[in-house]
């Protein structure tokens, strides 16, 4: 069986549990292991009711008064008890924060392996092989096992939620998991939200996102009237974030926010590795830079060659037209 994790977001399926489900969906029909996918603590139930078209075999809800909110004790211990019960071949989860916080216990506890943060999935015949990075992104591994259950999250956007498999499930079950107060034994503080501001950039369809071509905080209006025409959020690269033009949640990289936005206008950005793990999963990436040989081009599907300071008020001119 492979057994995915819906995380709970602010009322609705997490963004990265979706990819982790047509992860799983793509992973059991290679495998040829049932589908089994997982609502658990909170929001259980109407997580359940929102994941009720994804193709699956089974849609299992674990509820309890005692995760009806979110705690790395609970949650592990609970999902502890699910994976010992069901031995499930792969447990699949999207890489949040929540994801970092708790599953490395679940490993600790069952003593199975965690590889997190996998960016693509390949096979040597039947044996799936994970890559992730290391190096601070700047090389990857690529990672084979053969334990009898491995835990496993996905980077951002490793998976597209736009090849989610329809059709509902065939079994609905509820699973009913042992737990006590005095299991939990810290308390977790309210949500991390990605901005005190409550922009989350990880959920943005639109970004224009500026670099150090932009030269100075004084210009940074230029790209705040293109993305206000186009209903676009503000990113940037990690200079202007040191610089103090912009706060550090608007930061994109490897030390930064991944994001998978419809489009991502990048601007004066020059494409270093660091930035580019964090925006690469664009559907479309359009960038604007007066090198021509700037490495951001190597993965722009549209590129705008020349002087930001020109292209920029012309680009917001029309498009406010
Ligand atoms: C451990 C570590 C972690 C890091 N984490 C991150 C991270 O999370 N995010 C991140 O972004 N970086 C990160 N970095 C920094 C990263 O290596 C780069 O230094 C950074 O991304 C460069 O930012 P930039 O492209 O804005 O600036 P630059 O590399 O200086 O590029 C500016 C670009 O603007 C172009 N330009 C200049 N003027 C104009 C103009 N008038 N019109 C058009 N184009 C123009 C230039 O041709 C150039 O390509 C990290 C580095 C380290 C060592």
């Amino acid at each position: 069986m492979i057994l995915v994790v819906l995380e709970n977001q602010r009322g609705n399926i997490h963004a990265f549990s979706q990819e982790a489900v047509v992860a799983g969906q793509q992973l059991s029909e290679k495998l040829g292991l049932d589908l089994s996918i997982l609502c658990l603590g909170e929001n259980a139930s109407s997580l359940r009711d929102q994941a009720s078209d994804y193709k699956a075999k089974n849609l299992i809800l674990a509820q309890h008064d005692i995760i009806n909110t979110y705690s790395a004790d609970g949650y592990s211990k609970a999902l502890s008890q699910i994976v010992s019960e069901l031995s499930p071949k792969y447990v699949l989860m999207g890489h949040s924060y929540m994801v970092r916080d708790f599953l490395p216990r679940v490993s600790a506890k069952l003593d199975i392996p965690f590889v997190s943060d996998i960016i693509a999935v390949e096979y040597d015949g039947d044996s799936p092989i994970f890559s992730r990075q290391v190096f601070n992104a700047k090389l990857a591994t690529k990672v084979k096992t053969t334990s009898d259950t491995v835990l496993l999250s996905f980077q951002s956007a490793a998976f597209s939620s736009d090849d989610m498999q329809i059709g509902g499930s065939e079994n609905q079950s509820d699973f009913s998991v042992n737990l006590e107060a005095s299991d939990i034994k810290s308390d977790s503080e309210a949500e991390f939200q990605e901005s005190a501001s409550g922009v989350d950039l990880t959920t943005a369809e639109l970004i224009v996102s500026v670099g150090r071509g932009i030269e100075s905080q004084d210009n940074l209006p230029l790209v705040e009237s293109l993305a206000s025409a186009m209903g676009a959020e503000i990113a940037s690269s990690r200079p202007v974030v040191d610089m103090g033009w912009l706060p550090p949640y608007r930061q994109i990289g490897s030390s930064g926010q991944a994001v998978s936005p419809k489009l991502y206008l990048s601007v004066g950005i020059s494409g270093a590795i660091q930035h580019v793990v964090g925006m690469k999963g664009s559907k479309t990436i359009m960038a604007i830079n007066k090198d021509e040989d700037a490495p951001i081009f190597e993965i722009a599907d549209y590129a705008i060659i020349g002087d930001l300071m020109e292209i920029v008020p012309k680009l917001t001119e029309e498009i406010q037209k």
